[in-house]
């Protein structure tokens, strides 16, 4: 299975390749097989993509916003047409399941196309009365953003960066995860093909220190990452030291709270969907599962009965419902996380192991697997793992378990299962989140802010929040009367 792009970046309109650069092995997940060898960009290139972005801004950020709209509207409909082709790339690269890949990457990528393009006509600044005088805001756009990605969802996230910073007449250059580069390429074509002007969008391949010298680059003037809290604390450092912008989307060990009162079946749907979908590779998922006593071995056993039902095999079977891990890497983490688990006196109730995947042997895979009988001090409770490895813990009160909950340097989402609708909110106000779902969990429609507070993240992706974080605010006012002068 062969998946190689035409070259390796996407600059000023046109692929590009520099066999200088360190070579780069995308791997399919599910087999270990080389499925394309990429090289990471130079110092030259990273030059030219930043040169051709910074030419590129002026004009479009001079745009009527509506012009923008249009262009941003025909990439929607582009990659809705594209979307089998985005899903086979997506698998190969992540291992995710097409079961997933066919439904949720394109979708919301097409989704916050159609979203900007929809509202930044709209969006304007104030006019602000001042007795006879006046003052009006601009949002005015950053200039050359740069985008780094995570690699869960490597389109979801060049998508959720470059449509609202292109809507507000920014210019990007995005560096994807080195462990799954090549969906960003894609949507680097559909620009071009929705008549995207060269230099607006680029695409450039490499490890942490591309990304490094793209933020450090004195023609750049923001950087939103997606990756985990070291890498988050190392970039929005050195942006902070260069007075840049930054959003910063991180990691999370975040708390799903199920009360005596819920649903059994449908908090049971929360808690796998919170856990298991993409192989527990998502950074909000619910992975403290907090049972409140007189309903916790109910919910243990139906939440092990749905377990034992998860269909683990080959990513391109339309059946399958989880995949592998993305790399070998992440494999050995979740592997050594299962043995911090068990030494530290938690109990392995299901998985755990590596499945015997006949003809996938090379494969990244992992059992799902759930712990009962966590304590709050346990590593497994309070380190993001990023794996399907599900935390079972006991609770007695609504007060105790919101101090449990919110013990934790993270701070990135949470979930509350309850008919109870005032407990719902009143449980939702007090975590300290940036989301909290109550009734259901990990869903992240465009429409609603997306982000973390505490050390999961500064800044919000989705929604117009986003466009707040790709503009400025100039503010102008206007004199309609005499300067009153002391002098
Ligand atoms: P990572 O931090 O290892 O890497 C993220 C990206 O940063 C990669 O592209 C990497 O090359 C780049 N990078 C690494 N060091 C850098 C540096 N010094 N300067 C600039 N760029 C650098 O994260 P990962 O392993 O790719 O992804 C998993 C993590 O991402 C998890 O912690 C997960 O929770 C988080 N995540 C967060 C969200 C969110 O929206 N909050 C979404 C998905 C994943």
């Amino acid at each position: 299975m062969r998946a190689q792009p035409t070259a390796s970046h996407y600059i000023d309109g046109e692929y590009v390749e520099d066999e200088a650069g360190a070579t780069l092995q995308v791997v399919y997940p599910a087999t270990g097989e080389v499925i394309a060898t990429l090289h990471a960009a130079t110092p030259a290139l990273i030059e030219r993509a930043v040169a051709a972005a910074k030419r590129a801004q002026g004009e479009w950020g001079a745009l009527r916003p509506i012009e923008r709209a249009r262009i941003l509207r025909r990439a929607h409909d582009l990659v809705r047409e594209r979307n089998d082709e985005i899903a086979r790339i997506e698998s190969l690269d992540t291992g995710r399941a097409v079961s997933e890949t066919m439904y949720v990457d394109a979708v919301s990528v097409a989704e916050a196309l159609e979203f900007y393009s929809g509202v930044i006509a709209s969006y304007n600044g104030q006019s602000i009365s001042l007795g006879s005088s006046f003052a009006y805001t601009q949002r005015e756009p950053l200039g050359v953003c740069v985008g780094i990605g995570a690699w869960n969802y490597p389109f979801q996230g060049a998508g959720w960066k470059s449509a609202p910073a292109l809507a507000a007449g920014n210019a990007m250059v995005f560096k994807p995860s080195e462990n799954s580069p090549l969906s960003a390429l894609l949507l680097a074509e559909i620009y071009r093909d929705a008549g995207l002007p060269n230099g607006l969008f680029n695409v450039l391949q490499g490890f942490g220190n591309v990304g490094h010298a793209l933020v450090a680059h004195p023609d750049t003037a923001k950087v939103s990452l997606t990756g985990s809290v070291p890498t988050g604390k190392k970039v929005l450092g050195l942006a902070g030291s260069m007075m840049k912008h930054g959003t910063m989307e991180l990691g999370g060990k975040s708390p799903i709270i199920v009360f005596d009162d819920a649903s059994i079946d449908n908090a049971a749907s929360g808690v796998l969907m919170a856990n298991f979908y993409s192989t527990g590779q998502i950074c909000t998922n619910g992975t403290r599962v907090f049972l409140q006593r007189a309903i916790h071995d109910q919910m243990v056993e139906k939440i092990t009965e749905r377990t034992r039902n998860i269909k683990i095999g080959d990513p391109f079977d339309p059946s399958v419902t989880m995949g592998p891990l993305v790399s070998q890497a992440q494999q050995s983490k979740v592997r050594s996380y299962i043995d911090i688990g068990k030494e530290e006196g938690a109990v392995l109730h299901y998985g755990g192991g590596i499945p015997n995947m006949q003809g996938m042997e090379g494969g990244f895979w992992i059992e799902p697997t759930i712990f009962t009988q966590v304590t709050d001090n346990m590593r497994l409770a309070r380190e993001e793992i990023f794996g399907p490895v599900m935390s079972i813990l006991a609770f007695d009160t609504e007060e105790e378990v919101i101090a449990r909950a919110n013990d934790t340097e993270f701070g990135l989402a949470g979930g509350v299962f309850t008919q109870d609708i005032a407990r719902g909110h009143r449980v939702a106000k007090r975590l300290e989140a940036g989301m909290v779902w109550i009734n259901n969990y990990n869903l992240a429609p465009v429409e609603v802010p997306f982000g973390g507070v505490k050390s999961s993240g500064v800044g919000r992706e989705c929604a117009t929040a986003a466009l707040d974080h790709y503009t400025q605010i100039k503010s102008v006012y206007v004199e309609a009367d005499q300067v009153v002068s002391v002098f």
